[in-house]
């Protein structure tokens, strides 16, 4: 879908007048990509509508500013639609805080209570996990096993059957231990929902809650509102957490948990380790609903990373978008010496995470020497062409003797650069915003 609105933004580029039917065209087809992304409709409206407000058609300036002014306004509105005004409960160090896990079974509720814990833990304070989830079989197991790993202590009962009770006996005990960060971890049963309501009330009412999060799994599309919104009518929620980032879910029903709470989003889930959890960033988020990745961050890397008198250069690649076998060959290159270039370039989406796993560099950089062996037996007209068609098995062979290499491993590092230039044609367009402009993009 990324692709989708980044087109809309362009066939405005395209247009040097922005009318009311750009507008509405553009304004459709993004709309559609958000609705895609699980946005519900009736936000996208107001969305909409608070973009034709913003935009002033009757100022005829020049097109390229309107363009701007509308990505600007999209961007923007989006980003607004995550800020509920004002900002959740921060945790007090050495105060005993509770913070109470509420969500549907399934959710992500235990594995983030921990990943919560684990978080704060790394940064001098005191956690403690209590297990109020007497409903599902093995909840228990499953919180004490986390908890163990993390060497973060529990509490929980194979015996007792009622949740408010171990609630109040594990807040109680952890509060006399000086534990600074308790964690209650809930019940989300799917059916009975009002018991399942009823039984939220109570814990929160035993436990005093600073802070309920309310954790949604990413992939639940036009369900978060309800969801939210019924968690929210039982116990006070203060905050969300978004889970399961690193599926293909773009998580757009995040803004109706957010406007249902009228709670900011505070970590990001992403992936099943006590380490994969991130604190929230709204423009990351924003950038990665539009499908545009960690584009502005991206950004402010290169900025910051590469000398001036080189930016316009790679900045001009990276808009041209024709990733041939050579611009491979050179990042290889610059990937190797890590001068600031290869810096940057390990920071764009899938030059870094595939081709160099962290705490596997060296493998890596033999990996990289070796594709770059292989390129080495091509011809100019191999390294600089964007025909996809033009590898030829008789090519290949010719390349595999001349580096004595095997066919299999130059159809690997073909594979890679097909990987690559699917990573790089993303980009391919795109307006790079100069330094402090930022939020336009
Ligand atoms: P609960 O029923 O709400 O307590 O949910 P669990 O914590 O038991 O999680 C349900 C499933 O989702 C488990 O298999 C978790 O490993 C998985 N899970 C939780 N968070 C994430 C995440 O951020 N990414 C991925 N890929 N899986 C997750
Ligand atoms: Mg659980």
């Amino acid at each position: 879908m990324g692709g989708r609105i980044i087109g809309a933004l362009q066939n405005l580029s395209n247009a040097t007048i922005i009318d009311e039917k750009v507008l509405t065209e553009c304004l459709n087809e993004i709309s559609r990509a958000l609705m895609s992304a699980d946005v519900q409709f009736k936000m996208i409206g107001t969305m909409q509508s608070n973009i034709k407000k913003t935009v002033n058609l009757d100022d005829r300036a020049a097109g390229h500013n309107k363009r701007k002014i509308i990505q600007q306004a999209v961007f923007n509105e989006l980003c607004n639609m995550l800020d509920p005004g004002k900002p959740a409960f921060v945790p007090k160090k050495g105060k005993p805080n509770v913070i109470m896990f509420v969500g549907l079974q399934g959710s992500g509720k235990t594995t983030t209570c921990t990943k919560y814990a684990f978080n704060y833990q790394k940064k001098g304070w005191k956690p403690a996990l209590v297990c109020a989830d007497t409903f599902r079989a093995g909840a228990f197991d499953q919180l004490k096993q986390n908890a163990t790993k993390a060497k973060i202590p529990f509490y929980g009962s194979y015996t007792e059957t009622d949740p408010v009770k171990i609630a109040q006996e594990g807040v109680e005990r952890f509060k006399k231990e000086n534990c600074d960060l308790i964690i209650v971890d809930t019940s989300g049963r799917h059916k009975q929902e009002a018991s399942l309501f009823e039984e939220m009330r109570q814990l929160a009412e035993v436990t005093n809650p600073d802070l309920v999060i309310f954790v949604m799994d990413s992939s639940i599309g036009q369900a978060a509102f309800d969801q939210a919104q019924a968690f929210k009518q039982s116990v006070a929620v203060g905050a969300v957490i978004v889970t399961k980032m690193d599926g293909h879910a773009k998580g757009g029903g995040a803004l109706s948990a957010v406007s249902a709470t009228k709670s900011p989003i505070i970590f990001l889930g992403t992936g099943e380790h006590m380490d994969e959890f991130e604190a929230f960033e709204t423009k990351a988020f924003v950038s990665r609903l539009l499908g545009m990745g960690d584009w502005s961050g991206f950004m402010d890397k290169i900025h910051e990373a590469v000398p001036m008198d080189q930016q316009p250069e790679l900045l001009q690649k990276l808009q041209e978008g024709n990733f041939t076998l050579r611009i491979m060959y050179e990042q290889f290159q610059n990937i190797l010496n890590m001068g600031p270039l290869g810096q940057v370039m390990s920071m764009i989406p899938g030059f870094n995470q595939e081709l160099m796993p962290k705490g596997r560099e060296k493998e890596s950089q033999a990996k990289v020497k070796k594709f770059m062996t292989m390129m080495d037996s091509m011809t100019d007209e191999e390294l600089d062409s964007t025909n996809p068609k033009l590898m030829t098995d008789s090519r290949i062979y010719r390349i595999a003797r001349g580096s004595g290499r095997s066919l299999r491993e130059v159809h690997e590092m073909l594979e890679e650069y097909k990987r690559l230039a699917k990573v790089w044609s993303k980009m391919k367009g795109l307006k790079i915003p100069k330094k402090g402009d930022m939020s336009a993009m």
